[in-house]
């Protein structure tokens, strides 16, 4: 039906099959047969120079006809009917949705006919000339609307199928007039899955967006390839979840669909361990999740896995049990016991900052701690401010490129929180910054001295083994195999944080020095407290990079990696 890997013409793609099943169901309510509207009279629509007259239509012409049920004459008013003539498609709509159940009907019609992939001229008519074209055909025309559904919803089950055993994270359905493509991104990297025929998968996404999202989850109720929408969509039999976006490009209805993948991990958010975070860094973190009071603030880049350390803390707060927890999520990914979890409200007006808003409720309602990202303008600052300085407990997020940009940030003119709120001491109880990072995979990793291309990098060489710098031992570096193995892609088989943690507490030199706008000192302070070498596990004083760097000193990460995500050893201060 979709024709998907064949090249065809778009118009060959049909609503449905053109079943003809007699209505034999009663209509409900049906209005007596004396109370039919006089058929022989001619419906009033006329022929323009775009859609020919409803009551020109022939039986074979009409594909679909819905709203015809009339469930009673007092809520009659909306009908719709789906016309294929020569090659173009017509949807004649009334515009009236006199009663819920109507505008429900209507939506759902909608959604089968663009499921089927096609994009119809749209006709504004009259319900009583829909109803007098379906009168006419005495209510025999109909199609089996599911079919092609259920083949958009096989098609696209069958994509995500294979993402998951890729380990995808995300899926990026790529829909342009000539051409459509599907990409995954696999450990952070982009790679091409498959080529489809744009209409199809156009029909697809829509079918798929129009009947399989979860239950208020949408922002609009209808997919359209003009206007940025929003749902989730679970797919238990494949026990996953995804974060539907959709991204119009504003020209020729080329549009991205991308598909965050949401996989459940028996229930429960990953551990501070699990997600990447070494010992003495999960220990800081657990301890200001503990602590009733302060603000968490996690910086990172987007898809750096900030929610997840979040959704973690939270579940490390939870467990307390006498506390009152709120969070709003996007989406909801794990049930917590305990914690009043709501979602971002994307259908309301974009205006405003959602997590602002949702604190904004929290805060009227007896709250202990509360979990919100993000932090991005002053609105959103304003109320976690009154937050932690109530005394209550925020998990927050933020955009900076350090832990200790995270200060400038919040006292830029764009979120504009004072230094002297800043400077207090247990208003900040953690400054976090994470990035993801590969995992070389332990089945096909190579010694660094072994692969060609490193063993020329002398420069790489020299900072990561040389006694004045990082002073690891070469025999256990090693880098990614350039073709990877069946147990990973491209030599990588995951992704883990790596990230600084720092809790300012009563450090009053630090705190001084954030009053005083004096980062790079508060940077020497932290600095200051490193006594591990950099192939041990201790980060108190170690940057996110320098995490990295003892990751790669236990041959779970390539250097190279670290290097082009933290920027060039040879760049890199040493405290
Ligand atoms: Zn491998």
């Amino acid at each position: 039906m979709f024709g998907l890997f064949k090249k065809e013409e778009p118009r060959t793609i049909k609503p449905a099959a053109k079943k003809v099943v007699p209505n034999s169901r009663p209509p409900q309510g049906a209005r007596p047969a004396s109370a039919k509207p006089a058929t022989t009279a001619a419906p009033v629509t006329r022929a323009t120079a775009s859609h020919p007259p409803l009551d020109s239509l022939t039986k074979e012409q009409v594909s679909s006809l819905r709203g015809g049920e009339f469930p009673s004459p007092s809520i009659f008013g909306s009908a719709y009917l789906l016309a294929n003539v020569g090659d173009k498609y017509f949807e004649f709509s009334a515009s009236a949705f006199p009663a819920d159940n109507q505008r429900t009907a209507y939506m759902q019609y909608r959604s089968e006919v663009l499921g089927a992939g096609v994009m119809p001229i749209k006709v504004p008519a009259e319900a009583a000339d829909i109803r007098a074209v379906m009168e006419k055909f005495d209510g025999s025309v109909n199609q089996d609307a599911d079919a092609p559904i259920e083949e958009a919803k096989a098609i696209f089950r069958e994509i995500i199928a294979t993402a998951i055993k890729e380990k995808v994270s995300d899926v990026h359905f790529i829909v342009r007039k000539d051409s459509a493509i599907v990409l995954f991104r696999i450990w952070g990297e982009i790679t091409k899955s498959k080529q489809y025929e744009p209409r199809s998968l156009a029909g697809v996404l829509s079918a798929v967006y129009n009947k399989m999202h979860d239950a208020r989850s949408n922002s609009d109720a209808s997919f359209s390839a003009i206007m940025p929408s929003y749902c989730t969509v679970s797919l238990p039999e494949l026990a996953i979840k995804l974060r539907w976006q959709t991204v119009p490009l504003g020209y020729d209805d080329n549009f991205d669909v991308v598909c965050r993948l949401i996989s459940k991990n028996n229930g429960k958010p990953m551990s501070l361990d699990q997600l990447g975070y070494l010992p003495s860094q999960a220990q800081l973190l657990e301890m200001a999740a503990r602590t009733p009071k302060g603000g968490i603030f996690v910086a990172g880049v987007t898809g750096s896995g900030k929610s997840k350390t979040l959704q973690s803390l939270m579940w490390i707060v939870a467990q307390d049990g006498t506390k009152k927890n709120y969070t709003v999520e996007d989406p909801i990914e794990y049930p917590m016991f305990g914690v009043s979890q709501t979602m971002v409200q994307r259908n309301e007006s974009t205006d405003g900052n959602p997590f602002a808003k949702a604190m904004k409720t929290f805060m009227r309602a007896d709250p202990d701690t509360i979990m919100a990202g993000e932090i991005r303008d002053t609105d959103s600052a304003q109320v976690a401010e009154d937050i932690v300085r109530s005394g209550h407990h925020l998990l927050t997020t933020i955009h900076a490129a350090s832990a200790m940009a995270i200060i400038g940030r919040l006292a830029s003119r764009d979120i504009g929180m004072s230094r002297d709120t800043l400077a207090e001491p247990d208003f900040l109880s953690a400054l976090v910054y994470q990035h993801l990072v590969p995992v070389l995979c332990k089945h096909c990793k190579v010694p660094f001295y072994e692969l060609d291309e490193t063993r020329n990098d002398e420069r790489l060489a020299a900072h990561l083994f040389g006694e004045n710098r990082y002073a690891l031992d070469p025999g256990s570096v090693y880098v990614r195999s350039k073709d990877g193995c069946p147990h990973c892609v491209k030599g990588v088989s995951g992704l883990t944080v790596c990230a600084e943690v720092i809790t300012p507490g009563k450090d009053y030199e630090m705190l001084r020095a954030f009053k005083e706008a004096r980062i790079a000192d508060a940077l020497m302070t932290y600095r200051s407290r490193r006594h591990a070498r950099f192939d041990e596990p201790d980060c108190d004083g170690k940057l996110a990079h320098e995490a990295g760097l003892y990751k790669v000193s236990q041959g779970i990460l390539d250097p190279r990696d670290v290097q082009s995500l933290f920027g060039d050893f040879g760049l890199m201060d040493i405290y």
